[in-house]
């Protein structure tokens, strides 16, 4: 921390010097100046920074962030050279995740420790023309000098589109080079470019708004100058973040002057009564204009070349099949982790119980050696032992997305989600989410559209996620019959790929009830991009999944082993005196605490011990596994069933006074079915908290999927019960 500031201090004061030479000696040649580089994710700005800087390179940190700031020396023919940043990846400058916030800040010159750029070089992808014009069109609006570096024409031209650079820098007012980065094509035209003098585009605001729109933006725009003094590009750009944003005047504001603020209100009503959207009209008219730049400069040949890629996916991406596949694909993968996973799930539960007699024969009886083995061992062993299942699931999910078919599953998935009214975008967060749902409460970060953003994040966390998969394993693996169905699927793999679709199946569900409530708006239209198939890469794929299956058993050895310590004493105390270990529970601070919810969870089925293991679980999934695999440990260590594993404890437990066992395959699947649409998660509530700004929408997320889990466990445990009878 203290070497990177110290670091960007020097930096601040190197600048500084620069800049004075820069005063003393005008007529020379362009000095020292600061060149940053823009772009879109992946349009191949560190290639180009690369080709441009060689080994002249720095990496330190932006302060107070982690987010990496790379900056080089680019050297001219003349001998003179500047300064060049390559800055993080970013769509559009409205956004607001970290990595976006810095490159507008950075281009707005509001960025602490780096000096506004004297001009930008926009790196944009050829084969993805309109998307990339997207940010350029913002640029050019804001007026700030630019250079057009049109990068991936390779791809391009391999994917049948030709586009013309002149063309397009006849459109744009912009000097446009043609470039391949990652082969040096075009570098040296594009440094002779950066070289000469660069200026903005005579190009501002060519995309027209409708009228209403236009108007409020105009006036607001004008207020905006007399009250912030503010340029006429800043106005502009603040105008439509304040006509979008729905948030500004919701909390006490003291950034706008009160007219702003008073105007800004009025505006909206205005607009909302027309029933205008405002946030996607600004958005749509920008890529109105961007259509007919594309179509002035792109050609589409006839006839592209089918590659294999196209070939396999008029099988793959194909309505009916596609979708069959993709099933299937899910149902095969569930499977193999079941089967494949168990005979090592056996060493490691084999394992754990000798280790567990190894401690109990060389230590002294008492409470240590019983917080140890019973405790520690017993709660992080119980969850330990699903590690074969969860690097399994990573395997399949990190060769599936190397592949290239995770964007064929959007792509599929676009179908259906377009029915509930989002696109095939916020499919890909929730396929993220089947890992974990903060990587996929993130993902939704591309999505433009505000509501649409929400929505996908609101139901995110109903996809089942890696941490649910160990709750469902425990269950099935001691409750479902191992049965073959049709031949080729057993009985546990299609219970565990039904919990998947339960889960999946919800979260679209939602998604609509929401898109037609809460959130009504229009979905922006979305072009979905497929990477080419390949091979997967083994090493990327097992460092993955690698790093995965790590920070699983991570957070068993950290917070798990925490919960199963204090569950520990919280099942064991206070002490009973001649107590059999089932009363001693009964009696503990954890059995009181059962006692007191088993009311409320009785209508599900479920009794005082599954509550301890609720209860617990309200931080983190797995933990009911952990909460388990303690109380069946202390409960059973003295009678003769301590060296059972813990799905046969459960499964011969019963009331000792009215002999019903604690699980029956009901409870079992009413107790998956409760995993499944329950937020038991408190990180997925802490994100959802950040990236919302507020306690609202993570408040009601715990609400509605807590009264959904309810209902929906009630009704199956009341059919079941139906159909046993
Ligand atoms: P960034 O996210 O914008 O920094 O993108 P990168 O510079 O990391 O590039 C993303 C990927 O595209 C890398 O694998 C590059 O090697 C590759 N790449 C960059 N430019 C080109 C290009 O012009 N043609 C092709 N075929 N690949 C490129
Ligand atoms: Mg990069």
């Amino acid at each position: 921390m203290l070497r990177d500031r110290l670091h960007s201090q020097k930096q601040i004061r190197h600048q500084h010097r620069s800049r004075t030479r820069a005063m003393f000696h005008e007529q020379a040649a362009p000095s020292t100046r600061y060149i940053a580089i823009i772009g879109n994710p992946n349009a191949g700005k560190t290639a180009l920074f690369n080709a441009l800087t060689g080994l002249r390179q720095k990496v330190a940190n932006y302060p107070g962030v982690t987010v990496e700031k790379k900056e080089g020396k680019v050297i001219f023919g003349d001998g003179s050279s500047a300064t060049l940043l390559d800055l993080p990846g970013t769509y559009s400058l409205t956004a607001h995740s970290p990595d976006e916030k810095i490159a507008t800040d950075v281009l707005f010159g509001k960025a602490t420790h780096t000096p506004r750029p004297d001009f930008v070089v926009c790196v944009v992808d050829a084969s993805n023309l309109e998307r990339n014009l997207y940010l350029v069109s913002q640029i050019i609006d804001h007026r700030t000098p630019l250079i057009i570096a049109l990068n991936m024409i390779d791809v391009a031209e391999k994917s049948g589109m030709a586009v013309n650079p002149q063309r397009l820098s006849d459109e744009l007012g912009v000097h446009v080079v043609a470039t391949v980065a990652n082969k040096g094509i075009g570098v040296h035209e594009l440094k002779e470019a950066m070289h000469a003098p660069v200026t903005a585009s005579p190009k501002a605001r060519q995309w027209s708004l409708p009228k209403l729109v236009k108007e409020e933006c105009d006036e607001l725009q004008t207020i905006l100058q007399d009250a912030h003094h503010l340029s006429e590009a800043d106005s502009f750009h603040e105008a439509i973040q304040l006509l979008t944003s729905s948030s500004v005047l919701n909390s006490h504001n003291d950034r706008y002057a009160p007219e702003v603020l008073e105007h800004v209100k009025k505006d909206h009503e205005r607009l909302d009564s027309f029933g205008i959207d405002r946030q996607s009209v600004f958005v749509e008219s920008r890529y109105e204009w961007i259509k007919h730049v594309c179509e002035v400069s792109r050609k589409i040949k006839q006839q592209a070349e089918e590659t294999t890629s196209d070939k396999i996916d008029k099988v793959l991406t194909h309505k009916v099949f596609g979708f069959v596949f993709f099933i299937a694909l899910m149902a095969m993968m569930f499977q193999a982790i079941f089967s494949w996973a168990n005979t090592p799930m056996n060493w490691i539960g084999d394992g754990i119980t000798a280790l567990g007699a190894q401690i109990t024969t060389v230590m002294q009886p008492g409470d240590l050696r019983d917080l140890i083995v019973n405790g520690a061992l017993a709660g992080v062993g119980a969850v330990v032992t699903f590690l074969p299942q969860i690097f399994f699931l990573f395997l399949f999910l990190g060769m599936l997305e190397d592949t290239g078919y995770m964007a064929r599953a959007a792509f599929i998935m676009d179908r259906m989600m377009s029915k509930v009214g989002l696109h095939g975008k916020s499919f890909i967060p929730m396929l993220s989410s089947f890992a974990c749902a903060i990587p996929g409460i993130m993902a939704t970060r591309t999505i433009e559209s505000r509501k649409d953003r929400l929505v996908t994040m609101l139901v995110s966390p109903l996809v089942s996620c890696s941490a649910r998969l160990p709750v469902y394993a425990l269950m099935i693996a001691a409750f479902i019959p191992q049965q073959k169905v049709l031949g080729v699927f057993s009985l546990p793999g299609l219970t565990l790929v039904s919990m998947y679709l339960l889960g999946l199946a919800a979260a679209l569900t939602f998604a609509w009830l929401f898109k037609k409530t809460l959130l009504k708006g229009e979905t922006p239209a979305f072009i979905m991009e497929l990477p080419p198939y390949k091979l997967p890469s083994f090493k990327s794929v097992i460092m993955h999944t690698w790093e995965r299956s790590y920070l699983f058993l991570q957070r068993a050895g950290t917070f798990i082993l925490g919960v199963s310590i204090v569950l520990w004493f919280l099942a064991t105390y206070p002490k009973i005196t001649n107590a059999t270990p089932a009363e001693q529970l009964q009696q503990s601070f954890a059995g009181q605490a059962g006692h007191l919810i088993e009311p409320v969870i009785k209508p599900l089925g479920f009794n005082w011990k599954i509550g301890i293991g609720l209860i617990g679980s309200i931080l983190q999934r797995e933990v009911f596994v952990s909460t388990m695999g303690t109380i069946y440990n202390i409960k059973d260590a003295k009678t003769g069933m301590a060296n059972l594993s813990l799905r046969e404890k459960m499964h011969n437990d019963a009331d000792p006074h009215t002999g019903m066992p604690t699980f029956t395959i009901l409870t079992a699947i009413c107790l998956m079915v409760y995993y499944v649409l329950a937020m038991q998660c408190m990180s997925t509530v802490a994100v959802m908290h950040r990236e919302t700004n507020g306690w609202k929408w993570p408040l009601f997320q715990i609400a509605y999927m807590t009264l959904l889990a309810y209902t929906g466990t009630f009704i199956v445990y009341r059919i079941g019960l139906l159909l046993m009878t």
